[in-house]
């Protein structure tokens, strides 16, 4: 199950704590959206956390029951100055969380888990997994070269950005196609002559085009283009022509898409998955 992007944004509203840094902030926004577009689902499960909520955090294991979950105690975590993330993966369509690290949710043979800590570690986040003393997963931080002790006597990371902006979709709806790049498509290993478009590094396809290619009763309802029962959430309307995100395509048909950058070509497959 596709999880759209609107939905995504509100479950990620921790991103919205003002206690965060605001470079850190637009930093996970960007890295979250770039993983969103190929179908690997980030949860900010923390955020900043209070002195007194790590100190509590510190005695589980200690003083407290559970198992330990981490070293630092009040101001001793990048959490504490609004610095880190912790970051989980919604599965199942948002019905369930993973701390996986070695699942391929979305069926690119690569581990989800380190695609996301690839995209952060692009945007200058370290992660917890590289420490030596602690391996923490589920961490990424922004230091700014300050170490906890110079934070806490106050020194100050660079200010950041006065706005944070979460990237949007495409929300395109013009009457001209010819302003957004082409796409093949390919269904079953016969190439369409409609062609899909490019928009934000993602695919839409031509859904009626789609429809008559797989035999898949296509219908419009609502602002959404119908395939077969399925209302698709990310119908993106130019001109008189309904498009939708390959990949909620392929779920609600059923079929594997492959992408190929070299041919600009994406390709849906029968029975594949
Ligand atoms: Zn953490």
């Amino acid at each position: 199950m596709i999880i759209t992007w609107e939905w995504l944004v509100k479950k990620n509203s921790r991103l919205n704590d003002t206690n965060v840094h605001p470079t850190v902030r637009q930093k996970a926004w960007d890295a979250i959206f770039e993983l969103w577009n190929k179908g690997i689902y980030v949860l900010i499960t923390q955020g900043y956390r209070s002195i007194a909520e790590q100190n509590d955090l510190y005695a589980q294991g200690r003083t407290k029951l559970g198992k330990i979950v981490t070293n630092a105690k009040g101001g001793q975590s990048y959490h504490n100055f609004g610095l880190a993330l912790d970051f989980a993966l919604y599965i199942k369509g948002g019905a369930d969380i993973s701390w996986d690290e070695k699942a391929d949710f979305n069926g690119d043979r690569a581990a989800d888990w380190l695609q996301v800590v690839q995209a952060f570690k692009a945007r200058g986040f370290a992660w917890g997994g590289d420490f030596r003393s602690f391996k923490d997963t589920p961490h990424v931080e922004m230091i700014f070269g300050l170490n906890y002790r110079q934070l806490s006597s106050g020194s100050k990371p660079p200010q950041g950005p006065s706005i944070v902006t979460i990237p949007t979709e495409c929300k395109q709806t013009t009457s001209k196609t010819n302003s957004l790049p082409n796409c093949f498509v390919v269904v079953n290993g016969a190439k369409l002559l409609a062609t899909g478009i490019m928009c934000d590094n993602l695919s839409y396809l031509p859904v009626r085009a789609v429809g008559n290619a797989t035999g898949v009763p296509v219908g419009f309802e609502n602002g959404k283009a119908l395939l077969g029962k399925g209302a698709l959430q990310t119908t993106l309307v130019v001109g008189d022509t309904g498009y939708a995100h390959a990949r909620e395509i392929a779920d609600v048909l059923g079929y594997k898409v492959d992408w190929d950058g070299k041919t600009q070509t994406v390709s849906l497959t029968k029975g594949a998955r």
